[in-house]
């Protein structure tokens, strides 16, 4: 059992050849595989165990409350999301073999289009932060001619003061 799970879930030549033609990051291409091995365990029989264990549920107990382990259903479900595909029509997306492999395709540029994008705009805005010019210092201390850029300055400055003058004199 376990050597057809670990067999049905090595990731296929053509998808390695295909992620390292476009530069896709590894995180991206686990969700491709993960997708196309659903597909793939979809059109088995509902009697064979690679179809049963993912997608059945346990008659006893329960889940608890809180932080949860996840399901292959769960992570089936980010992917799915990130890929831009409706949880609700993935199986019968999923039984054309050739439209499903295209949509998860497409799917995978897509959202390696949108990582490049945000990571883009993150490292713009890290580096526009970086060389801005510091703040003008507009918060004035009520009692000296101090002046602070930020309210955590002078609530610092307040209590240096206080603990100066309330320290005793010693003549
Ligand atoms: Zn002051």
């Amino acid at each position: 059992m376990l050597g057809i799970l670990v067999r049905r879930t090595s990731i296929p030549l053509r998808y390695l050849q295909f992620s390292f033609v476009r530069h896709l990051m590894i995180h991206t291409v686990l969700m491709q595989s993960r997708l196309c091995w659903a597909g793939h365990v979809l059109c088995m029989p509902d009697h064979w165990l690679p179809k049963k264990l993912p997608f059945r549920e346990l008659q006893h107990g329960k889940r608890s409350l809180g932080g949860q382990k996840k399901r292959f259903k769960d992570t089936l479900k980010v992917s799915l999301k990130a890929f831009n595909i409706s949880y609700n029509s993935w199986e019968q997306a999923a039984m054309k073999r050739r439209k499903w492999r295209a949509a998860v395709c497409s799917g995978a540029e897509s959202h390696e289009a949108n990582r490049i994008a945000a990571a883009e705009q993150h490292r713009k805005d890290r580096k526009s932060s970086a060389f801005k010019s510091p703040t003008a210092a507009t918060i004035l201390c009520p009692y000296c001619t101090r002046t602070f850029r930020a309210r955590i300055g002078l609530i610092s400055h307040l209590c240096s003061l206080r603990d100066r003058f309330s320290q005793p004199q010693d003549d």
